[in-house]
């Protein structure tokens, strides 16, 4: 039987009403409401039928427990469901089918319509997204949802950059040990080669001592007198007498 087939017998046998409204939001093995602050179908009938045709019946959804989504129909008729039998939290489906739920179980009908709806964490992470906190330009915090994809690229990007910044300190240290490496060579060979002059300059032999200029006698000039002679070769040992 083809699924627009199954849908339309299970509109006709499971549905009260004929008509497109769900008739129960509590999940029928559990009782949990799945979308709170959305009306059941005989209150949302009762509302439409006092309001007017322009106003229609304002809903407010949203809450803890609200899970709506729509699973592909091959997976909802596995866990012993029918397109108009009722409602099932993620928790009870996920029991009746005996594993987690994955994003591709979910139908494109789900992606289009109830997604970016209000819904609980682990729906979300079935979806494959999650909420990722952010602050307003007016400083407000706030939640959005996003592709857990995103995230795990980003955090990969993060995790792919930090590993290179890594690694160029890795390369950088290990460039700057040679620099020091060939510092330390070319301060050893310099101080060597200082060395090497050093002791050359000081096993280098004694300088000469330079001979120290003698007194040259000054040639006598003048004529030679008693008074020169006794200047120039002393007082005679006889005290000058003759
Ligand atoms: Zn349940």
């Amino acid at each position: 039987m083809s699924r627009r087939k199954r849908e339309q017998q299970s509109f006709k046998t499971d549905k009260a009403v004929a008509d497109n409204i769900v008739e129960s939001w509590l999940c029928i093995d559990c009782g949990v409401n799945t979308a709170p602050g959305l009306l059941s179908g005989p209150d949302l009938r009762l509302a439409l039928a006092l309001a007017s045709d322009d106003d229609g019946v304002s809903q407010t959804f949203g809450g803890d427990t609200a899970e709506v989504y729509t699973v592909k129909s091959s997976l909802w008729a596995a866990a012993g469901m029918r397109a108009w039998n009722g409602c099932l939290c993620i928790g009870c489906l996920e029991k009746r089918l005996g594993r987690q739920l994955r994003p591709q179980d979910f139908d494109r009908e789900d992606e289009r319509a109830f997604a970016r709806l209000p819904s609980t964490d682990r729906l979300l992470d079935r979806r494959g997204l999650c909420k990722m906190p952010f602050l307003t330009d007016e400083g407000e915090e706030r939640e959005m949802v996003i592709d857990k994809r995103q995230t795990e690229e980003a955090s990969q990007a993060w995790r792919t950059s930090a590993l290179a910044l890594r690694g160029r300190r890795a390369v950088s240290d290990t460039h700057q040990m040679k620099h020091a490496l060939v510092c330390a060579g070319v301060l050893l060979f310099t101080t060597t080669l200082a060395g090497c002059v050093s002791s050359q300059r000081f096993a280098a032999p004694a300088r000469q001592p330079q001979a120290v200029p003698q007194a040259v006698p000054q040639a006598p000039s003048g004529p030679f007198t008693r008074e020169r002679e006794d200047r120039e070769f002393g007082q005679p040992l006889n005290g000058g007498e003759q």
